[in-house]
């Protein structure tokens, strides 16, 4: 017999409520029904993105709102500068790239944030740029960049500030309208505890600017037509009932608990892994900008990183994320976002250090989980 844990960056694990609101009977969504339920998701997404401009949903994974962002916002031939400093920075320039779109770099070494001074120096250089592209919670190598520092900059230019809040919304603070964040684009399947199939982009006066100009072609992802369709409180194609109906039930629990305690509550849990980690005697990925939603940790030299990934999940169904591309087999990481508590916190740990064992890493046995432990109590 085995039980399955998840402890992965995207997907996480779904709260009972939120299954159940899915196996109910579907409902037509041109249907006053469904209306009520798109009247109240619309709140509760502008609670949790915590902005007073419109939240868009879209019927894809998180990429789809980051191609939203990028057909919406800039044309061929214009530049944009994208902060790289992971896989997911990389997917900015990728997606701009497709749309013949410009790019200057800023090329950030995996495991550190970027540092705001560089954005403000690049703009200056360039008053072409028209968009920066970064990314809040920089899920391949754990580090949370300081999007607050960022947008106190680019407010402050013509440009327009982009943020893949994908992995950090839920779970990790970001303000859009209090600290000049002009776009924010999320996913269902990371900190809102809910599968993968939602992307979310919400856009400031500022940057809807950019979206009447845009002459990139576009149709499924034309927020214009988005827009339309939301000031009557509808979506412009079948909506994703299931879902969205699921998403209302995740943004009640949240409701209920209040953000400030919800960004707590992550804090501590990373708080907790981090001390776990260091305890077993492995070095965190990403000292010094580590994110609330995910812990990186490099694999102790010597082990296969990936035989690790791969015990826990099929010998123990305790399921934690390798590396990503160049971090493939030399880093782990543990999630600590949504719908997780101490509990699992404890368990996940608690099992890395059996398979550490068992693949001959010594240590003293229970001092991560007794590190752990010991912030909870705190
Ligand atoms: C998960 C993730 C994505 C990708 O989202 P998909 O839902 O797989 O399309 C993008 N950016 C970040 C930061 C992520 O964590």
């Amino acid at each position: 017999m085995k039980k399955e844990y998840l402890l992965t960056p995207g997907p996480t694990p779904l709260p009972p409520q939120v299954s159940a609101a899915m196996a109910k009977p579907i409902i037509h969504h041109r249907t006053p029904q469904f209306q009520e339920i798109l009247k109240e998701v619309g709140c509760g997404l502008k609670w949790v993105f915590q902005t007073a401009n419109d939240v868009f949903i879209i019927s894809s994974s998180g990429t789809g709102a980051m191609e939203a962002a990028v057909v919406n916002l800039l044309s061929s031939g214009d530049t944009a500068l994208v902060v790289q400093g992971g896989k997911f920075g990389e997917r900015w320039t990728e997606l701009c790239k497709a749309y013949g779109i410009t790019t200057e770099i800023i090329d950030v070494e995996w495991g550190k944030a970027v540092s705001p001074e560089e954005i403000g120096k690049r703009l200056k250089a360039n008053p072409q740029i028209k968009v920066v592209f970064t990314t809040l919670c920089e899920t391949s190598t754990g580090v949370d960049n300081d999007i607050r520092a960022i947008a106190g900059i680019v407010k402050e230019t013509p440009a327009v500030l982009a943020v893949d809040a994908i992995s950090g919304l839920g779970a990790v603070d970001i303000k859009p309208d209090a600290w000049g964040v002009d776009v924010v684009v999320a996913g269902s399947q990371k900190g809102l505890m809910l599968p993968p199939g939602l992307g979310f982009i919400t856009l400031s006066p500022k940057a809807w600017k950019l979206v009447e100009v845009s002459k990139t072609g576009r149709y499924y992802l034309d927020l214009r037509k988005a827009k339309k369709a939301l000031d009557k409180n509808d979506t412009p194609f079948t909506s994703s009932i299931t879902l969205i109906s699921a998403l209302n039930e995740a943004l009640k629990m949240m409701q209920q608990d209040g953000l400030e305690n919800i960004f707590k509550r992550h804090k501590i849990m990373a708080d907790a892994t981090r001390a776990a980690i260091k305890a077993l005697g492995l070095e965190l990925f990403a000292p010094t900008a580590a994110s609330d939603g995910v812990t990186a940790a490099c694999v102790p030299a010597g082990l296969d990183g990936e035989k690790l990934v791969k015990t826990m999940r099929d010998t123990y169904g305790v399921t934690i994320a390798g590396g990503q591309a160049e971090l493939k087999g030399k880093v782990f990481r543990i999630a600590h976002m949504g719908f997780i508590t101490e509990s699992d916190i404890i368990m996940g740990i608690a099992c890395l250090e059996k398979v550490l064992t068992q693949m001959g890493y010594k240590f003293t046995l229970g001092a991560g989980v007794k590190a752990a432990e010991e912030v909870f109590l705190k």
